[in-house]
């Protein structure tokens, strides 16, 4: 078994937090293995939930126009999340994020992606301090491309708003769309 399937094992089996008492399915992350482009969002949702996978929902299906306007497809990249198990109310505790981070930080270390793309403000500030960068609110890095200038061999970071926030906001929708936009061109494999 590689190691990426004995992490999604492990969370299967996992009651860390208390989370794994209202989960349905967890939702690892799936992807491509070799994919230098990794997306982190915050935790799966209701649909999430009933299919063990990331972003199926409404949400999900605009990642995939967003993922287009890059030139990329779900396939070429891997996509998980902070928190593996059904969040209700969208907000992680402090300890369930300290409780689940260290799968996505073995994740991370596997897939040594060129590139990350944390998903909104959660997953923002936990990958900047993750590789030692100030933490900054999404609407001031939204689209940009982050490094620690000391460090070498880490991934590029380029935070973008979540794709939940622009369901009922037009104004964000083509924020979201610009910003995914200006990735035209990015390789992910
Ligand atoms: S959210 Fe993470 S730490 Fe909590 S039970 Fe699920 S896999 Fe375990």
């Amino acid at each position: 078994m590689d190691e990426l399937e004995q992490i999604k094992r492990e969370i299967g089996l996992c009651s860390r937090c208390n989370l794994s008492r209202t989960r349905k399915f967890p939702v690892p992350g799936e992807g491509n293995p070799d994919a230098k482009v990794m997306l982190i969002g915050l935790g799966p949702g209701y649909q999430e939930n009933q299919q063990g996978k990331p972003f199926v929902g409404p949400a999900g299906k605009f990642l995939n126009e967003l993922l287009e306007l890059a030139g990329l497809m779900r396939e070429d990249v891997y996509i998980t999340n902070v928190v593996k198990c059904y969040l209700p109310d969208n907000q992680p505790t402090p300890a369930q994020i300290d409780a689940c981070s260290p799968y996505l930080d073995r994740q991370i270390e596997i897939l040594k992606p060129e590139t990350i793309i944390p998903l909104g403000n959660v997953a923002t500030t936990y990958i900047l301090r993750r590789f030692k960068i100030m933490p900054e609110t999404i609407g001031r890095v939204h689209g940009k491309s982050i490094r620690h200038s000391n460090l070498q061999m880490q991934p590029e970071i380029i935070p973008m708003y979540h794709p939940a926030s622009a369901l009922y906001n037009p104004g964000m929708r083509e924020i979201l769309r610009a910003d995914w936009e200006n990735l035209k061109g990015i390789q992910s494999y």
